[in-house]
C-alpha cells in the first residue's frame, strides 16, 4: 500500500469539514491549492573550494486575511509536497487564533547539522537573494521552523535589508537584540504546555497527577518541557531523531539538556534508553509529539497507549491514524491550535517592529495565552455545538473565516 503524500494527508483532513460546510469545489480549489508556489536553485561554495547545489522553496498558500506568514525548514527531507502541506496549515492557524496573517512555507532541503556556519550563512544569504522579490513586510513574513533559528533569521534581515533598505518587520523569530520580540524563542513550547493544560481541565485530567512523553527536544519540546516541569506536571520519556530516554519515576529536562551540550546527546543517569518507536508507544497519559510530521502514522498508531496526543509539531498524526484514533476514543489537540503561540508571538513581534516599541517578555507571553485561552473557548464550544472532534471544530472555524474574507474582498 502506498502511503499518502503530506498534502493528500492534510486535504483528507479537511474534506469532513469541506462536506458539512457544503463548499463548492471552486471553494474547495481556492482553499487547497496555494496563490503561489516557487523553487530556486542555490549553489555555494562550501569549505574546501568545492560547490554544492541545494534547492530552496517557497510556497504561498493564502493571502485573503493577510499577509503570508510562515517558517522555513533547513531538513534533507523537505520538498516541494511537504511545503504546500505545511504553508496550508499555517493559514488555518492564524486564522483560528484570528491575527491578520495568511500561510506560507518555506525552507532548502539540506542537513543543517552537516554545515559549517558559514556555509549556512551563505546558503541563508543566496536564498534569501532569490526569494526576495518574493517577500515583503507586507507581503510575506518568514520565520524560524526546524533547522532554522534566531540567527538564520537575522542573516535574512541583513541580506534583504541591504537591498531593499532597512526593513526588520522582513522576518520574525530574530535575536533580540535586532529587533527580536522578547517571548519568542519560548512561545510555541510555552503555548503548548498551555494547551495541554486546558485541556486537561477540560475533560478532567489532574495535571499533577499525569505522565507525559516528548518526542523531540528542540525549540519546541525544550521550553515545553520546561513549562510541564513548573505546572507540576512528570515528563517520563523524551526522545531525538536518534532514540531517546524513559524513567517511570520522571525525566529532569534540564539535567538531560545539560547532557545534550556536553555529548550532543541526552543519554545519562539511570534513564533507560529507548528508540523513537519506543517513545510514542510509552505507557502515559499525554503524548506529545514535537518533531515530524506523521509521525503517528498506520504503522505505530495501534500502539499508542496515551489517553490525550497534543500535537506540538505540524501534522504529526496521519489521516489514517487520526481516524483510528478517533475512533478508540482519543483526544487529539489539534496542531492548528496547540502550536499557534509561535505565530502568534511572531505577529506580536510584527507589530512592535513597525511600532519600534517593544514589550518585555511578560507582557507578550500573557497577550499569547489570553489569545491563545479564546481560540481554545472557541474551539471547544464549536466540537460541543456540531458533536465534532476538536481537530474538526477547529479547522471549521479557520475555513469560516478565510472563505468569509475571500467572499467580501471578491477573490
Ligand atoms: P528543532 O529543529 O529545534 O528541533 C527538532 C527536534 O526534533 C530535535 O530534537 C530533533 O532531534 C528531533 N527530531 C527530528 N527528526 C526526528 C525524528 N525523525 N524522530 C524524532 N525526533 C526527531 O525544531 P522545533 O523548532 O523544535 O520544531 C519542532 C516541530 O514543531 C516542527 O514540526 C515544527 O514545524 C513545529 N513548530 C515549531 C514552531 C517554532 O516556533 N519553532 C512553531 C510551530 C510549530
Amino acid at each position: 500500500m502506498s502511503k499518502n503524500t503530506c498534502c493528500e494527508n492534510h486535504n483528507a483532513l479537511l474534506e469532513r469539514v469541506f462536506k458539512k460546510l457544503k463548499l463548492k469545489d471552486s471553494e474547495k480549489q481556492l482553499l487547497t491549492e496555494p496563490f503561489r508556489e516557487v523553487r530556486v536553485q542555490i549553489p555555494i561554495r562550501v569549505e574546501g573550494g568545492g560547490l554544492k547545489v541545494f534547492s530552496g522553496y517557497r510556497v504561498q498558500h493564502n493571502q485573503a486575511r493577510g499577509p503570508f506568514k510562515g517558517g522555513l525548514r533547513y531538513h534533507p527531507s523537505l520538498n516541494l509536497d511537504e511545503t504546500r502541506a505545511l504553508a496550508q496549515i499555517m493559514t488555518w492557524k492564524a486564522a483560528l487564533i484570528d491575527i491578520p496573517f495568511g500561510g506560507a512555507k518555506g525552507g532548502i532541503s539540506v542537513d543543517p547539522t552537516k554545515m559549517n556556519k558559514s556555509e549556512l550563512e551563505a546558503l541563508t544569504k543566496k536564498f534569501t537573494q532569490k526569494m526576495g522579490p518574493l517577500l515583503g513586510k507586507n507581503t510575506d513574513i518568514p520565520a524560524p521552523d526546524m533547522g532554522t533559528n534566531s540567527q538564520t533569521m537575522a542573516w535574512i534581515f541583513e541580506e534583504y535589508s541591504k537591498r531593499f533598505g532597512y526593513t526588520p518587520s522582513i522576518v520574525t523569530g530574530k535575536p533580540i537584540e535586532v529587533g527580536g520580540a522578547a517571548g519568542r524563542t519560548e512561545a510555541t513550547g510555552y503555548g503548548v504546555a498551555f494547551a495541554t493544560r486546558q485541556f486537561c481541565e477540560e475533560v478532567g485530567l489532574n495535571l499533577e497527577e499525569v505522565s507525559v512523553a516528548i518526542q523531540g527536544f528542540g525549540n519546541v519540546g525544550y521550553y515545553l518541557a520546561e513549562r510541564l516541569t513548573a505546572m507540576g506536571v512528570k515528563i517520563v520519556a523524551i526522545s531525538e531523531d536518534y532514540g531517546g530516554v524513559f524513567n517511570p519515576d520522571g525525566l529532569d529536562y534540564m539535567t538531560l539538556w545539560e547532557y545534550k551540550e556536553k555529548t550532543g546527546k541526552i543519554y545519562g543517569g539511570r534513564n533507560k534508553k529507548i528508540s523513537n518507536d519506543d517513545l510514542l508507544e510509552t505507557e502515559c497519559d499525554i503524548l506529545i509529539p514535537a518533531a515530524m510530521e506523521n509521525a503517528i502514522d498506520a504503522h505505530n498508531m495501534k500502539k499508542i497507549k496515551s489517553k490525550m496526543i497534543v500535537e506540538a509539531a505540524n501534522m504529526p498524526v496521519s489521516f489514517c491514524a487520526n481516524e483510528y484514533l478517533e475512533g478508540k476514543g482519543k483526544i487529539i489537540v489539534p496542531d492548528i491550535l496547540a502550536n499557534a503561540g509561535g505565530i502568534l508571538v511572531s505577529y506580536f513581534e510584527w507589530v512592535q517592529n513597525k511600532q519600534q516599541f517593544y514589550w518585555e517578555s511578560e507582557e507578550t507571553i500573557e497577550r499569547m495565552e489570553k489569545k491563545l485561552h479564546k481560540a481554545f473557548k472557541n474551539v471547544v464550544f464549536r466540537a460541543k455545538q456540531d458533536s465534532s472532534s476538536y481537530r474538526d471544530a477547529a479547522f471549521t472555524i479557520a475555513i469560516e473565516r478565510v472563505l468569509s474574507a475571500i467572499h467580501l474582498r471578491g477573490f
